[in-house]
């Protein structure tokens, strides 16, 4: 069954931090604070139209959840309440810093159903997160992550790629330190360079010099290899598509189908490797042999255009660079992400 969330957007207005890719002023100049009876009014017609209800959650996203002024917190906590249980929505889900977790808050969460915890933890490196004015350490999110677990909630993480100061090492860093925490649910945003930022100036001045964007997916889809592997479900690649992101965007790795791209790029890999696997297995090291026939992959029927890749990137790609043509079809047996020679 599909889950889904019934998001309710809370800016974090007059947020005291100053981290070097939010524009603070753009968000809360465009968005009003909800207030109880906009939850109720969200939830009750999410009531009528969502029939799974017991996979449903209702989502406080947008900002520091835990860190909002605690009589807010709680008006919107109580007025979800009506919403959650037997024939109801499963419970409430929200994101916050990961410095703004305590056990006198996670009492709170606890006592108003709130389910799962997502933390902003953005980098595990120090030096990434001083140069970025995160103004929390990694030790924080080991802490508030275990804190969290302790008391039984769902745990997500959520990890920005390719942050000013950010080398390979520091994205090795983050990777293995999500990985050993190894949380429920993991989101990840490759930085998008907003207008009016930290990171505009340093991208303007040529401070900051992102790596380019075919890179970026790789990398992406690389850490998605892993965390698949590592069973860590990977509930968001790249920022909703929105007229906000599209309007302020000045750099950085936007596209509206971020995800479908390092899909297609996972793809691209488990073939070529297959291809590899198999050239070693009739013929050693002489590669010619095997890369001059052309191939026909069955993946699962409803992965095929991922494999094929947008504008049939990956068919072009193994034209371009073995000569040889690359046919997909459906097979119910085959896995997600897994690819099988078919001759
Ligand atoms: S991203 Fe940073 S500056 Fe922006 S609202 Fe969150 S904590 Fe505040």
């Amino acid at each position: 069954m599909k889950h889904s969330n019934i998001s309710i957007f809370v800016p974090h207005a007059g947020c005291p931090f100053q981290c070097a890719f939010c524009n603070q002023h753009t968000i809360t100049s465009q968005t009003n604070l909800p207030h109880a009876e906009d939850v109720v009014r969200i939830c009750s017609q999410a009531m009528q139209e969502i029939s799974e209800k017991s996979q449903a959650e209702i989502a406080f996203f947008g900002g520091s959840f835990t860190a909002i002024p605690e009589q807010y917190m709680l008006e919107l906590l109580k007025s979800a309440q009506p919403f959650i249980g037997k024939d109801k929505f499963h419970g409430i889900r929200i994101s916050t810093r990961p410095d703004c977790i305590t056990p006198e808050i996670l009492e709170i969460l606890k006592k108003y159903h709130v389910t799962a915890i997502e933390l902003g933890a953005q980098s595990m490196s120090d030096k990434v997160l001083q140069a970025n004015h995160r103004g929390h350490s990694a030790k924080d999110v080991f802490q508030s992550s275990a804190m969290i677990r302790e008391y039984g909630f769902e745990l997500g993480l959520q990890v920005m790629k390719g942050l000013y100061r950010s080398t390979i090492d520091d994205e090795s860093t983050t990777l293995n330190a999500v990985c050993e925490i190894h949380p429920d649910t993991v989101r990840i945003y490759p930085v998008v360079i907003l207008k009016g930022t930290k990171l505009a100036e340093l991208y303007q001045s040529g401070e900051y010099v992102p790596m380019s964007f075919d890179d970026m997916v790789k990398m992406v889809a690389s850490d998605m290899r892993i965390y698949m592997d590592e069973e860590i479900q990977i509930i968001k690649v790249g920022l909703h598509a929105s007229e906000f992101v599209e309007a302020d965007k000045i750099g950085g790795y936007y596209h509206p189908a971020f995800r479908e791209l390092c899909e297609s790029e996972i793809y691209q890999l488990r073939m070529e490797s297959a291809v590899m696997a198999l050239q070693w297995e009739l013929h050693g090291f002489r590669r010619q042999t095997v890369w001059t026939e052309d191939r026909v992959f069955a993946v699962n029927p409803h992965c095929i255009s991922k494999a094929v890749g947008q504008k049939k990137a990956n068919i072009r790609y193994f034209y371009e660079t073995y000569g040889i043509r690359v046919k997909i079809v459906g097979d119910e047996t085959v896995k997600h992400f897994d690819v099988k020679i078919i001759s």
